[in-house]
């Protein structure tokens, strides 16, 4: 059974250009210093959400009105396996079910944000998919500082490959892998530098439309919030506004 922690039945923002239902999987294996979703990290903890009941109603009735499914998190890769995709790949087989009858084609894309906690999951999942919104988390050598996991640059790094090669193979095929690399930057690890550091390696990747995003401290762990008014040279109540 999907672990749901919580939806959003109707977003702008979540795949960019898209009208969306935007769920959220409980659980990540990794620990940012920022993460906005900071509660929902920990996947012993049930959701709220039950996919049977909750969602698959839900776009049943939106057939016509919405896009697209985002899968969240969390890291949503969390619930699937090297396998057979476990339950993130069975819900999303049911999602692409639902037929438009107007057009006779499927009635929602799917849409995925990850960080590629999980590369061979990620793998798996990634046929699937109409979009993924790839987190890249800092540039090589500086991953930990941000997720504090060792050893997640090595996987991030591998995942990002991964994503690189899918969206090679699909290229000029009737269902091409759209792709948004994203990078959240974290004025209390990284530094001007650091941003350039970044954009070059991925620039050598052949990436070259990385999306820079600011931190939002809502959210974020208990001890986040004091520590970006120091990076920024903010004082608190305007971090916390
Ligand atoms: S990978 Fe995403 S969900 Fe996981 S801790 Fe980092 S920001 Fe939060």
């Amino acid at each position: 059974m999907l672990n749901i922690a919580g939806m959003s039945k109707l977003s702008t923002v979540d795949w960019p250009g898209n009208l969306s239902m935007t769920l959220f999987l409980q659980g990540c294996p990794w620990r940012c210093n920022y993460c906005h979703n900071s509660d929902i990290l920990d996947p012993s903890v049930p959701g709220e959400i039950s996919f049977e009941e909750d969602v698959l109603p839900f776009l049943e009735s939106r057939v016509g009105l919405l896009d697209a499914v985002v899968f969240s998190g969390g890291e949503p890769t969390l619930q699937s396996n090297d396998e057979d995709g476990g339950e993130l790949l069975q819900a999303i087989r049911r999602v692409r079910a639902f037929i438009d009858k107007t057009t006779g084609k499927p009635a929602f894309k799917i849409g995925l944000h990850s960080a590629g906690a999980y590369t061979n999951r990620l793998k798996i999942i990634l046929r699937e998919l109409d979009w993924i919104g790839f987190d890249v988390k800092a540039p090589v050598g500086m991953y930990d500082k941000i997720t504090n996991i060792k050893g997640s640059d090595l996987v991030g790094m591998r995942s990002l490959q991964t994503v690189l090669q899918e969206q090679e193979f699909r290229k000029n095929t009737d269902r091409p892998l759209s792709v948004t690399f994203r990078t959240t930057i974290d004025p209390t690890v990284m530094s001007n530098d650091d941003v350039k550091r970044l954009v070059k390696q991925l620039s050598e990747k052949g990436i070259d439309n990385l999306v820079l995003q600011d931190v939002r401290t809502i959210g974020s762990p208990a001890d986040y919030p004091a520590k970006f008014a120091k990076a920024t040279g903010q004082n608190i109540e305007e971090v916390m506004r």
